[in-house]
């Protein structure tokens, strides 16, 4: 069984720019995802000819180390603006709020390139064997590194932390816990023709239904097929979480009809268990340094995109000191 210096769980943007930064700094590192793809909820569905941003729709840019990073990706034409002004913005001028440039899956796989990622591999024990972690996978693998880092969405974190049986955060367990996720419903549609929406090709809404509205062939990344994602608000969700497809994809079809111009001609309906944290972490990161052992992701410090990044680089930071002996 090989060995790394360091085994991350989850190839979202924490993961992945925790992995990134790691490297640059001379560790091995092994990125493990129980997806098909990377990215988490940076996501983005094909159906037929239709590309769909089905969670995160655009992130925005405050820090300075992730502005780099965007920089570099701008260049690389991997992200682009979608658009600077809404209309609730309380800035006439705007701020930037960056996509994929054909899906928000670009930026992980852009990352995943440089780094070692094993996909459809889901994670159910770890455990410490000789001063080393042991990740083990419902297919039978088994992965060993130096130190653990998790960026899954923090309850499933814990979940499978608390399978290696350790005391892993102490007095910090309890406030670990108490963070929550808001849930999330995602309607894809197809159309039969342009969507008709304004600006850029989105509506934010404040409806008892829907919260979102986007046009994926306005925004670039669909531009054979007119389509549209839906997102329900988290109240929505909660309501419908159990309701079958056809109950809560057609009330959110309902509620989308009045915005848009054109016949929807196919859709699917998903959930999301997790989109953003309601009473994040207040650090970047948690970090047991006698263990060897970070938890990252946008539960800690700052929700979306940005939060997610800035706590994996910052788990990575930490990580560096630590190997340096700092
Ligand atoms: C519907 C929706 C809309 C959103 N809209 C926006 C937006 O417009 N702008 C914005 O900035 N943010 C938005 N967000 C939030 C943003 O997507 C997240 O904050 C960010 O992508 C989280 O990144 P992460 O790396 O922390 O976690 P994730 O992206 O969730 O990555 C965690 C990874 O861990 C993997 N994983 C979990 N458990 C295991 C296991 N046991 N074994 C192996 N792998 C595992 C998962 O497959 C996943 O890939 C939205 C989220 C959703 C769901």
């Amino acid at each position: 069984m090989k060995s790394t210096d360091v085994l991350i769980i989850g190839a979202g943007i924490s993961g992945l720019l925790c992995a990134t930064e790691l490297k640059k700094n001379g560790r091995s590192v092994c990125v493990l995802d129980k997806g098909r793809g990377c990215g988490g909820r940076m996501a983005t569905r094909r159906m037929g000819a239709a590309r769909l941003d089905h969670g995160a729709q655009f992130f925005t840019v405050r820090d300075a180390k992730f502005q780099r990073y965007v920089d570099e990706w701008l260049d690389a034409e991997v992200v682009r603006e979608w658009f600077r002004r809404a209309p609730y913005d309380s800035r006439p001028e705007g701020h930037p709020r960056y996509c994929g440039s054909a899906g928000m899956t670009d930026v992980a796989n852009y990352l995943a390139c440089d780094l070692e990622v094993h996909r459809s591999l889901t994670v159910v024990q770890v455990e410490r064997d000789h001063g080393q972690w042991v990740a083990r996978t419902a297919s039978g693998a088994e992965f060993r590194a130096h130190h653990l880092v998790v960026t899954a969405p923090l309850p499933q974190a814990l979940a499978l932390l608390d399978t290696s049986g350790l005391d892993y955060a102490g007095s910090a367990l309890s406030q670990l816990r108490a963070v929550r996720y808001e849930r999330g419903l995602a309607t894809l549609a197809i159309l039969e023709g342009p969507s008709g929406l304004p600006d850029a090709g989105f509506v934010k809404l404040q409806d008892s239904t829907l919260s979102w509205i986007a046009d994926n062939q306005a925004k670039g990344i669909s531009p054979e097929v007119p389509c549209v994602t839906i997102h329900a608000t988290a109240a929505f969700a909660e309501q419908h979480w159990d309701s079958t497809d056809a109950v809560r994809g057609r009330l959110m079809l309902d509620s989308a009809a009045e915005h848009l111009g054109a016949r929807v001609v196919e859709s699917s309906c998903h959930r999301w268990g997790f989109t953003l944290p309601i009473n994040p972490y207040p650090e970047a990161y948690f970090h047991n340094h006698d263990l060897s052992l970070s938890i990252a992701g946008d539960a800690f410090g700052g929700e979306r995109v940005e939060g997610a990044a800035l706590s994996g680089l910052a788990a990575a930071a930490a990580l560096v000191d630590d190997f340096d002996g700092v």
